[in-house]
């Protein structure tokens, strides 16, 4: 049996060997380059690294306990704080999982300015119980500008590919009316071919790419007026009347009685033309599509269902991203661009509403849009859409 002593002695030598590690982790995490945050299972800030409070502007004594997602809220690329479910630490919480955020994200200083980051969190877990979370980030402003830098080159080199696009495809059609007897069948058919790859295959494109490049950059306005949504609509399904009809579809629509709502009329436009040149597009002949816009406590929502092909369920979390296209339509229309949907939740998340949508391959789809009774925020810019 060991003496009191002795016993005494084991004791100061673990507490001795338990400070020693407390240092040299402190050291660790106070030399990396990288901010460092831990907040425990609800989220609250038990220990940032100097890095971080350099980063961030806050003193650990400052935020101690308090729930990081108030502190230091994720910002997207136009200023809007990202929803509660979507701060990514309330991600890496609610999963028990990693989660890696950029791409453009912003953090708020404690000063009010603010920069993009990087943001990897990962779960502590014992015994398959969650602790709390480590964050990592970092400051990735000279990627962003090099991005911005990017885009802005490729926004210029689309909107010079416009212009001699639009020639081929004006002198084809000018061709093809003139041409009368002139032409044999063979030579005919090129100059219909010349005239529709650029008409109706790169100009949709170039347009496309120059939308959503726009939205991006934050150039496109947002100019709010009173609007009758359900004419919007209307409209959209008269300029769609041709494929309408030779689908033979079945429209069913179901609109409630609704006051103009402040909403820029172009952009809610190319929100519900997207929808529903997809619902046409999808849906096999002789299908329904039902169109809604109803009042739900303080948002209009606008439903469009088709009972058309739906999209595949794993290939359902890609479908906002820029140029995806799911892998059961290629066949369907192989001149998709996949850059409508992308464009549409761009815009809308700026404008102040949202995008969501259920499918079933095979069985159909139905996307909802929520704009708030409000209308859309107004944003000033200099470009608008093609
Ligand atoms: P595009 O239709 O030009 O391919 P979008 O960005 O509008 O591009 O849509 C992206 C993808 O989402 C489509 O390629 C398709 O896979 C899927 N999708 C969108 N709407 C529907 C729909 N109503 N039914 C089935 N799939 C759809």
């Amino acid at each position: 049996m060991k003496k009191l002593g002795d016993k005494l002695s084991d004791s100061l030598l673990t507490r001795f060997e338990l400070e020693k590690e407390k240092a040299r982790n402190k050291a660790i995490l106070d030399s990396i380059g990288e901010g460092l945050i831990i907040a425990d299972y609800d989220g609250r800030v038990t220990f940032i690294n100097p890095r971080a409070e350099e980063m961030i502007g806050w003193r650990i004594d400052e935020i101690i306990d308090k729930p990081l997602f108030e502190i230091l809220p994720v910002e997207d690329r136009y200023g809007n704080i990202k929803a509660l479910e979507d701060q990514p630490i309330h991600m890496a919480l609610r999963r028990k999982d990693k989660v890696i955020a950029s791409g453009p994200i912003f953090y708020v200083r404690k000063n009010k300015t603010k920069f993009p980051v990087a943001i990897t969190i990962s779960p502590i877990i014992l015994s398959e119980k969650i602790l709390g979370v480590i964050e990592v980030f970092r400051d990735v402003s000279k990627e962003f500008e090099l991005q911005k830098a990017r885009e802005e080159f490729i926004s210029f080199s689309t909107h010079q590919l416009r212009s001699p696009v639009t020639t081929i495809a004006g002198n084809a059609e000018l061709l093809l009316e003139g041409s009368g007897q002139k032409l044999d069948a063979s030579e005919l058919e090129s100059l219909k071919s010349i005239f529709q790859a650029a008409r109706e295959r790169l100009l949709p494109l170039i347009n496309a790419m120059l939308n959503s490049l726009r939205v991006e950059l934050g150039t496109v306005a947002i100019e709010p007026h009173p609007t009758d949504l359900a004419k919007s609509i209307d409209a959209v399904l008269n300029e769609l009347s041709a494929q309408i009809q030779n689908k033979q579809l079945i429209i069913e629509k179901k609109y409630d009685n609704l006051l103009p709502i402040n909403v820029d009329p172009l952009l809610t436009h190319a929100v519900f033309q997207n929808i529903i040149v997809n619902a046409v597009k999808y849906s096999q002949i002789q299908k329904k599509i039902g169109i809604a816009l109803l009042k739900k406590d303080e948002n209009i929502l606008f439903i469009v269902s088709d009972s058309g092909c739906g999209i595949p369920q794993e290939e359902q979390p890609n479908i906002f991203q820029k140029l995806y296209r799911a892998s059961n339509v290629q066949s369907i229309d192989p001149d998709g661009t996949g850059i409508g949907l992308y464009l549409i939740k761009s815009i809308l998340d700026q404008a102040g509403g949202k995008i969501w949508f259920e499918s079933e391959e095979n069985k159909g789809t139905t996307f909802y849009v929520s704009i708030p009774t409000s209308g859309m925020k107004k944003r000033d810019g200099t470009k608008g859409l093609q």
